[in-house]
């Protein structure tokens, strides 16, 4: 029998600007990470701190004790479960390609051959580049911050971007971020929430029944429809 998650408080461990899934709005740090925690933290009945550490530094804080949980848009992959017990996931992702929005000379992986790329370190898209890059023939260059992979594309430094398709699109559609994408998503792993392997068994579990519980009552749809909805 594990003590429960109710009356606690964790530290929960995120992303720095990675919209719409964690940045600043109206001055407040939101998203759909940060609105679904509170939403479920408040169905169970207990309190989360968060924490913007950047994507690797999020990861590792959850490693080294200094955070109870990753709550970052993070991918349920095979490589981390050896050192992470995920969540039941929360949202399904796929990961895309995108080049400057002026440049005509990229629309396939073909057009990389010769060429460097970005995409943010540690992140599936990163290990989805890199394994693309040895059979086209391209390099991947990683940075901390998403906007700073993006920066580099826009700045003519890297011929194109890879990671995860809602926050591309979202940067599109909002007119931030000044690409477009050119192919087709490519299936990736879905999102859950992270603890340390063999930790936290109790935030967990609440984690999935509060989940559970705000699916049922709408709450869940209710966030996405605030981020991803027709007036988002
Ligand atoms: N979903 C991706 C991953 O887990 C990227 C997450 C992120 O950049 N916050 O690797």
């Amino acid at each position: 029998q594990t003590k429960g998650a109710e009356g606690q408080t964790y530290t929960i461990a995120t992303d720095t600007t990675w919209a719409p899934f964690e940045f600043q709005r109206d001055g407040e740090l939101r998203g759909i990470d940060i609105d679904l925690i509170n939403a479920i933290a408040e169905d169970q009945g207990f309190d989360v701190e968060i924490d913007v550490l950047g994507f690797d530094g999020a990861l590792a804080a959850v490693q080294s004790g200094q955070a109870d949980a990753v709550m970052a848009g993070m991918s349920i992959t095979k490589e981390r479960e050896k050192t992470f017990d995920f969540s039941n996931p929360y949202f399904d992702s796929g990961i895309q390609m995108a080049v400057a929005q002026n440049d005509d000379t990229i629309a396939s992986y073909e057009d990389l051959a010769g060429k460097t790329v970005s995409a943010k370190t540690g992140t599936e898209g990163f290990a989805f580049a890199e394994t693309l890059g040895e059979e086209h023939g391209f390099t991947v260059t990683g940075f901390q911050d998403a906007s700073d992979a993006y920066g580099d594309v826009t700045a003519g430094n890297s011929a194109a971007v890879f990671d995860d398709y809602p926050i591309l699109a979202y940067g599109i559609a909002t007119g931030n971020v000044a690409l477009k994408t050119v192919t087709d998503q490519e299936k990736a792993s879905s999102y859950g929430m992270g603890v340390k392997k063999g930790e936290n068994a109790e935030l967990r579990e609440a984690f999935n029944e509060g989940l559970k519980n705000v699916i049922e009552n709408g709450t869940y749809q209710a966030i996405l429809d605030d981020y991803l909805g027709a007036d988002a």
